[in-house]
């Protein structure tokens, strides 16, 4: 049996995608992977999805944006694809358990946030920890936190964190910037912004289950020191997944899938969406969105294939 279509990834855009594609009658199987719901699984509450005027628990969404897809007949499986072939139509999407065949393929497989590695930054991750200031700034209203990192999106959070935090201080390895001049001098200007150059987080501080410092060191002098401080952002890059694609579709130098005309991949009748394609806005609204589009344009590409 052909696939109308086979939706990778189990995100906003991946489900989004499956709940359109499943009204639309086209029975889409999802390989939701082992480790399913993409980024928001990593977050606690979400305040900026649209319909929840009290918030909502990231994976608590992903859930319901699951049993959603399934109401009307989405297929969703735990497996991770391990091989594409788009050679030849129509495509072949292999997972861990099986292969298919399918005419529409959709990419949401996402991007992930770069961590520093240390083990109770994944344990407090939502519990002080993030790797997004726009979702989880406005907890730490009136706090002192710091953020990691030198490049443009550092700068951007920790500038738009003072909205919310009484101090931010900045730790960055080098004794200078990676971001560009006008972020960075919108960042010295800010009184409520501190810069702690040279220098690694050793260790995230907890009491109670939360954030409750950090243990730096200092890179030159190897002096370590402890800073009282309830939140840590990450912002040291993302690294988008599309090691899966490469070769068969067209990356930016980034590594980011390049898509023209709204969510079109280099390939016909694939299609991509979310952050796996989005290096700008990477928000869970707008990656549904843009699976929406996948969806509609999938739909479309089909149907003109058969008149
Ligand atoms: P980025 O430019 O790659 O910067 C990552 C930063 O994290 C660098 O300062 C790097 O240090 C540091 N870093 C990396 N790994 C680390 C580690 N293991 N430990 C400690 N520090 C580490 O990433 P980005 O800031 O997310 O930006 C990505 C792209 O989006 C860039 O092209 C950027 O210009 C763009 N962007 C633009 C805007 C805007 O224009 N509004 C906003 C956000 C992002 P080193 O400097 O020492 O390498």
């Amino acid at each position: 049996m052909v696939r109308e279509v086979v939706i990778i990834g189990s995100g906003p855009a991946g489900y989004t995608a499956a709940v359109y594609t499943s009204r639309a009658q086209l029975d889409p199987l999802v390989f939701a992977g082992s480790l399913s719901g993409g980024q928001l699984m990593l977050t606690t509450d979400v305040e900026n999805y649209p319909g929840f005027p009290e918030g909502v628990m990231g994976p608590d969404l992903m859930e319901s944006f699951r049993k959603q897809a399934e109401r009307f007949g989405a297929e969703v499986v735990y497996e991770d694809v391990i091989e594409v072939d788009f050679s030849s139509h129509p495509y072949k999407v292999k997972s861990t358990a099986q292969e298919v065949e399918a005419k529409t393929v959709i990419i949401s497989t996402g991007a992930s946030a770069k961590l520093l590695g240390l083990e109770a930054e994944s344990r407090l991750m939502g519990h002080g920890v993030s790797t997004c200031a726009t979702c989880d700034g406005f907890f730490f209203r009136g706090q002192e936190i710091a953020i990691v990192g030198g490049g443009d999106s550092a700068m951007e959070e920790a500038t738009f964190l003072t909205r919310f935090a009484d101090k931010v201080t900045v730790i960055h390895r080098r004794d200078s910037l990676r971001a560009s001049k006008i972020m960075q001098q919108k960042a010295f200007d800010n009184p409520k912004i501190e810069f702690l150059w040279d220098s690694a987080i050793t260790e995230v501080l907890e009491k109670d289950g939360k954030v409750s410092g950090l243990e730096v060191e200092n890179l030159k002098t190897h002096e370590k020191s402890t800073l009282e401080l309830t939140g840590l952002f990450v912002a040291i890059g993302h690294t988008p997944n599309t090691q899966l694609f490469e070769g068969q579709l067209d990356l930016h130098e980034n590594g980011y899938m390049k898509t023209h005309d709204g969510v079109k991949t280099t390939v016909e009748g694939v299609f991509a969406c979310g952050d796996v394609q989005d290096f700008t806005y990477r928000q869970a609204v707008t990656a549904a969105g843009t699976g929406c589009m996948a969806a509609i344009d999938a739909e479309r590409w089909l149907e003109h294939q058969q008149s």
